[in-house]
């Protein structure tokens, strides 16, 4: 078969699968029950937009199921009428995931139960549909911490957390949301449950399946429950904002301050002195952290047992990276107030972005000792489609992680618009060049799913391969990550 029309093909199954009869709704809704549906149009509205504006969505139906059994019903359903289904947690996703475009939008919003805590198994037990924050509350009322921390904690759900293996601001000291999670429980394409919900740090029964669904973004079956690690919470967090002449410095700044901290931190981020100039602009009551301007600033956070403690490591840090010419000034947080308001610097660069217009965004990685390279190149040749470029590259170098963000003035901004796909596939030459990714911690969704099957071939056909044996009727988000 020529390739067309194996496409075509393809085209033409996901378009049968996203238009739902009437008689099918009329079925799915008598299943669901009057709290498992809402015809609420506001409501459904809501839930076919995404964050950033990007992509406008509908569905035939909002399925609102508030146990496994009901979702596992509706899933049945689905596979034997080759209805497509979409699931959806906050809505926070940035890669268009988790818009419907006809699919039947299934919401686990009612499924927001903490099932329970076992402290000294170190493990936490929830529905899909709770949200980040509620599990840290949860985790900290135990005296204990779930580390995952992100800007979207307040709306994003543990189910959308593992479908995307969301990342954040303390992966390098405790991994991504992978490396969190000790068990699910999954409703396959054809309806059936798989099980995993033990607890266990060691299981090597065979395969490791719940694997294959961290990251999968929706696209194996809808995972409806999780075991989550849990942590000793730190007695102390200290925060300080140093200043920097050279990115180049960045690597090196870190990797002292992990050997003079015993490997206490917990946060390494950096933006540049632009990034700075936004956010003081845009949002109100920030504050300039230091007298004097910098080329690049990095807010590190350690983490330990007490004040006492944290306050010699970060002496000594600091001491150290002074001595060695890593960084030029900074300053050091002397409580929670001071320390917000550091983070807040670092946090807002987002919105102050926002407000000053829209950029043209990449969530790469490379290897941390490949930063400053990365950045390097990659400006230069962005420089080269666009010379009034303004860049801002910011994130969470400490795990190799760059938002690497171009921007323009507003009566710029249409060229900018004009050049973005030349420079985005420029920004992604660099990082592959140097050994890194095209999607560090946002996934792949409906955005990036040309450049997988292009950059990735290999790649993607074995993920198509697994698609395929576990759902071959494709009902499973089957316009999103692999063909
Ligand atoms: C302000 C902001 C800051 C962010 N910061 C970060 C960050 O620092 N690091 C980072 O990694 N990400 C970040 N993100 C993006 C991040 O991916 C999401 O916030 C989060 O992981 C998605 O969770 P959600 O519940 O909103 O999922 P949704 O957006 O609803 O869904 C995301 C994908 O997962 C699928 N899905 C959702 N729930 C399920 C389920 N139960 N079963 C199967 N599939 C499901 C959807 O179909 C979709 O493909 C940020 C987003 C925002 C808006």
């Amino acid at each position: 078969m020529m390739q067309e029309d194996a496409f075509a093909m393809v085209t033409q199954s996901h378009e049968s699968r996203l238009t739902i009869s009437p008689a099918h709704i009329a079925a799915l809704r008598g299943m669901l029950g009057p709290k498992g549906f809402s015809d609420d149009a506001q409501r459904i509205a809501a839930k076919c937009q995404d964050w950033r504006g990007r992509y406008q969505g509908h569905t035939g139906l909002l399925a609102l199921p508030g146990d496994v059994e009901g979702v596992s019903r509706l899933v049945a359903y689905c596979a034997s009428h080759q209805i497509a289904i979409l699931p959806q947690g906050g809505n926070t996703g940035l890669v268009g995931g988790s818009t419907p475009q006809g699919e039947v939008l299934v919401s686990l919003e009612r499924m927001n139960r903490v099932r329970g805590i076992d402290p000294l198994n170190a493990t936490l037990s929830v529905d899909a549909g709770v949200i980040l924050q509620t599990v840290q509350e949860t985790a900290a009322a135990a005296d204990a911490l779930f580390p995952l921390s992100l800007g979207s904690q307040g709306s994003a759900t543990i189910g959308g957390l593992i479908s995307t293996n969301a990342g954040g601001v303390a992966v390098l000291r405790y991994g991504m949301m992978r490396d969190l999670v000790l068990g699910l429980e999954v409703v396959l394409p054809d309806g059936r449950v798989l099980n995993t919900m033990r607890g266990l740090r060691k299981d090597n029964t065979g395969l490791d399946l719940k694997q294959l669904f961290i990251g999968a973004e929706g696209t194996l079956g809808v995972i409806t429950g999780a075991v989550l690690k849990l942590f000793p919470r730190p007695g102390a967090i200290s925060t300080a904002f140093l200043a920097l002449d050279r990115i180049a410095d960045a690597p090196a700044l870190l990797r002292l301050c992990q050997h003079r901290s015993g490997g206490s931190v917990t946060a390494f981020e950096i933006m540049p002195h632009r990034g700075l100039e936004l956010v003081l602009q845009h949002i109100p009551q920030s504050r300039a952290p230091l007298e004097t301007a910098s080329p690049w600033y990095v807010l590190v956070e350690i983490s330990t047992l007490n004040e006492e403690l944290a306050d010699t490591l970060l002496a000594a840090m600091l001491e150290s990276a002074f001595e060695n010419g890593l960084i030029r000034d900074g300053v050091v947080a002397h409580n929670q107030q001071q320390s917000a308001a550091l983070w807040g610097l670092r946090e807002n660069l987002p919105e102050a972005e926002r407000a000053y217009g829209k950029a043209v965004k990449h969530d790469v990685s490379v290897p941390i000792s490949s930063v400053a390279d990365f950045i390097r190149q990659a400006d230069q040749i962005v420089r080269e489609h666009f010379s009034e470029a303004e860049i801002i590259a910011f994130g969470h170098v400490g795990d190799g992680n760059i938002h690497y963000n171009v921007s323009a003035a507003p009566d710029q901004q249409t060229v900018l618009w004009q050049r973005a796909e030349a420079i985005t596939e420029s920004v992604y030459d660099c990082a592959l060049a140097l050994g890194g990714s095209i999607s560090a911690e946002h996934g792949i969704g409906i955005l990036k799913k040309d450049d997988l099957a292009n950059r990735y071939p290999l790649e993607a056909e074995m993920m198509g391969i697994i698609r395929r044996a576990l759902d071959p009727g494709r009902i499973m988000n089957p316009r999103m990550m692999v063909d």
